[in-house]
């Protein structure tokens, strides 16, 4: 793999967020571009959400390629940027920033990044009826792209009702998908789950190593799968619940992993070397564990 050395034509990518120690994102972006031989680095910033508006500024001013956008950060810094993908204005957030010439464009390649994960599992969402756990950020990017891939039905369940129906009252224009929204205690009921293909957590339940809510696995079809967009899998529950149930089960690490090649794409033109960025994601993901 050909080292890059840092010198004078060197340009920067930047991930803004708080807390940041933890991202695996540097890992897995260094190793792409070195193995494409770019002269880029990728670099983790600790921006505090009262800086963030002067952080922006910086990336106009000190000529950075782009960035990647994390908690806390997403929603608020919409407001900072010259344009928007229409896939970004429909989140309301943002997770990718292009530097075009001093013009900052956002993008949001959380859904995107979701269904092409679905896709390797093989799973096809058009027609079928989807539980989707949270309301959050996360939760909104994964509903517009199984709204874009044409799902039947999607159930939002979420503690506050009121975000539930919010999502449902936002998103109920942009296509034929029937939307509707549950309180967490729904989960219980088999008549909920019955008919379902897929089960998303995108709620941050279990982040913290706390035990999944009360939820009728039996009750659906054999081959439903279960998806949690948390990608610890040690530290999922929801998942540990679902296999025990002998239902198939999946991690957000592709979803990272491909959330980060759509980044790339967007910031190089270049296609992303998705093994090598898989191999530094998994190893960065072991060192943390
Ligand atoms: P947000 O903070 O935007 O949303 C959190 C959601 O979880 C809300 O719907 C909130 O409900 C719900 N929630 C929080 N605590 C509880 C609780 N105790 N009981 C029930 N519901 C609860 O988070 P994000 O959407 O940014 O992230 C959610 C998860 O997705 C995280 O685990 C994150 O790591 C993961 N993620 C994974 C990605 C990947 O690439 N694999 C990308 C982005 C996120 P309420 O509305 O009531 O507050």
């Amino acid at each position: 793999m050909a080292r890059h050395t840092i010198d004078g034509h060197t340009r920067t990518v930047g991930i803004f967020g708080d807390p940041i120690a933890h991202t695996r994102s540097p890992a897995m972006h260094n190793a792409a571009f070195q193995a494409l031989g770019l002269p880029y680095v990728y670099l983790p910033f600790h921006v505090r959400p009262a800086d963030l508006v002067k952080a922006v500024h910086g990336v106009r001013a000190l000529g950075l390629l782009g960035l990647n956008v994390t908690v806390p950060h997403k929603e608020r810094i919409v407001r900072c940027l010259d344009s928007l993908s229409p896939e970004a204005e429909l989140c309301g957030a943002v997770n990718t920033v292009v530097n075009q010439d001093g013009q900052l464009f956002g993008d949001n390649t959380d859904g995107r990044g979701f269904l092409n994960s679905l896709q390797e599992a093989k799973l096809s969402p058009r027609g079928s009826e989807v539980v989707l756990i949270g309301a959050g950020g996360s939760a909104r990017a994964v509903l517009a792209s199984l709204i874009r891939a044409r799902c039947a039905a999607i159930r939002i369940v979420n503690r506050t009702q009121a975000n539930a129906r919010k999502l449902v009252r936002t998103y109920r224009r942009t296509g034929d998908t029937r939307l509707e929204a549950l309180p967490l205690d729904s989960l219980r009921d088999p008549a909920v789950l019955s008919g379902v293909r897929l089960v998303i957590n995108a709620s941050s339940v279990g982040l913290h190593g706390d035990e999944f809510l009360p939820l009728a696995y039996t009750a659906t079809q054999a081959g439903c799968l279960f998806y949690d967009l948390l990608y610890r899998p040690d530290r999922t529950p929801f998942l540990r619940h679902a296999r025990a149930a002998g239902r198939p089960v999946m991690d957000g690490r592709r979803m990272l992993l491909h959330q980060g090649a759509l980044a790339f794409s967007l910031w190089t033109g270049r296609p992303a070397p998705l093994e090598v960025m898989d191999r530094a994601l998994r190893r960065a993901l072991r060192q943390t564990a």
